[in-house]
């Protein structure tokens, strides 16, 4: 359900504003979830599941790196805000991130916005995250899991050295909730239907068989997964109004072939 007072929260700022990094989480071997409170202590304004932060570090000559955006990825609260960032090896700022920022530093981010939000509907609710593309769908199943929407949870990543938020996304599990999880490189040790419910990529076979034809599609991961996705609900005859995603990265259109 959107509520537009969390669109035009009074407690919103303009540009940039001091945060206190106060815990790190390491998520899997390249995702670190980085947990920030306001550093003059003020309530946090709400945001709306799907929507992100700006993020930049001040260097110690005061100058600043550049900015880049991520996902709020823990459900809407007062006292904090948490984002998920995975370290790219060739990558300016998430690298930066996750190698050098620890609990006790600060980062300077702007308020929440975004227009990938969920619509309000009563429809199946699926939700699909390929890799670090999980983020929002992790804020909108907390926003939804406790409606009476069914939702559909389906996550894709290669083993379970990716496999971020494992515990948190069991605990979301409820009679309208169905996860899977699917590993597209599982190692030897891991086994079909304990560790993973699907291996290999989120076929259309798949897609077709086992997600709602009348449902509302959100999708947010690497552009070939995207691609993937989107091309497969195309197939599927899903309207377009119901085909809902998010880009990481810009100047990608996955629409064509
Ligand atoms: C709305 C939105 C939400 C987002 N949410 C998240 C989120 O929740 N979590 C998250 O981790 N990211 C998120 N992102 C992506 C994030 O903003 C950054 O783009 C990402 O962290 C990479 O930034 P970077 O500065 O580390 O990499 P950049 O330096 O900007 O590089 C981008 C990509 O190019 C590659 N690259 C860089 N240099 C080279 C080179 N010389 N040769 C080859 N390849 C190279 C990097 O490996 C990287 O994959 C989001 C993006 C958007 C637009």
């Amino acid at each position: 359900m959107i509520d537009s007072n969390k669109i035009n929260s009074n407690n919103k700022w303009k540009g940039f504003k001091d945060f206190l990094v106060y815990k790190t989480v390491k998520e899997d071997e390249v995702v670190t979830s980085f947990y920030l409170k306001s550093l003059d202590g003020s309530k946090l304004p709400e945001f709306i599941a799907g929507q992100f932060i700006t993020v930049r570090i001040k260097n110690e000559d005061n100058t600043f790196t550049k900015p880049r955006q991520y996902t709020l990825s823990m459900n809407s609260n007062e006292e904090f805000y948490r984002i998920s960032v995975k370290r790219e090896e060739n990558g300016y700022l998430s690298k930066k991130l996750c190698d050098e920022i620890k609990a006790g530093d600060n980062l300077q981010i702007t308020a929440p916005l975004g227009n990938f939000i969920l619509k309000d509907s009563e429809k199946p609710l699926v939700l699909i995250g390929g890799g670090i593309g999980i983020t929002p769908m992790l804020t909108m199943a907390y926003d939804a899991v406790n409606s009476d929407r069914k939702i559909h949870f389906i996550y894709s990543i290669p083993n379970s050295t990716h496999h971020s938020f494992k515990e948190e996304t069991v605990k979301l599990h409820n009679n309208n909730f169905k996860s899977n999880v699917f590993y597209t490189r599982p190692k030897e040790n891991e086994k079909l239907g304990k560790d993973f419910d699907v291996q290999g990529r989120i076929s259309e076979k798949w897609m077709i068989d086992n997600l709602p034809k009348d449902g509302d599609f959100y999708f947010c991961g690497p552009v070939p997964f995207m691609k993937t996705v989107y091309h497969n609900l195309i197939s599927m005859a899903i309207e377009k109004e119901n085909i809902n995603f998010e880009m990481f990265e810009a100047g990608v259109d996955i629409t064509k072939e």
